[in-house]
């Protein structure tokens, strides 16, 4: 016997039904975009919590060289960016919008800033 994904009743007809009613499709519906939306403002604060601490880093020439501590100790949080970039040369970059990083050793990465 199928039970409504939303209210949990049984459901009486085709088998293929997944709700009761409009009503429970709607609301289950509904619920699952607010979750979605939820889990993309989510990651959009991350990437902007992110962006906002490299963007305070000292450059000079939009460059600047910091630590994994220092960022740590801010709230950075290395599994958010934007976007991955190998260049010709073999480096690495991960960039938050237009801040890339690279590791330059275990622990020190090289910012750069593209503007
Ligand atoms: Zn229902």
């Amino acid at each position: 016997m199928q039970t409504c994904l939303e209210c949990g009743d049984k459901i009486i007809g085709r088998a293929d039904k997944k709700f009761c009613n409009d009503g429970c499709r709607n609301t289950y519906n509904n619920k699952q975009n607010k979750d979605s939306s939820n889990r993309m403002r989510n990651v959009n604060n991350r990437l902007r919590k992110n962006h906002r601490i490299l963007s305070e880093l000292k450059f000079k020439d939009n460059k600047t060289q910091t630590t994994n501590e220092v960022l740590e100790s801010k709230g950075f949080d290395f599994n958010f960016f934007t976007n991955f970039k190998v260049y010709k040369n073999g480096a690495e970059y991960r960039f938050i919008y237009n801040i890339g990083y690279k590791f330059i050793e275990e622990n020190r990465l090289l910012v750069v800033k593209n503007d």
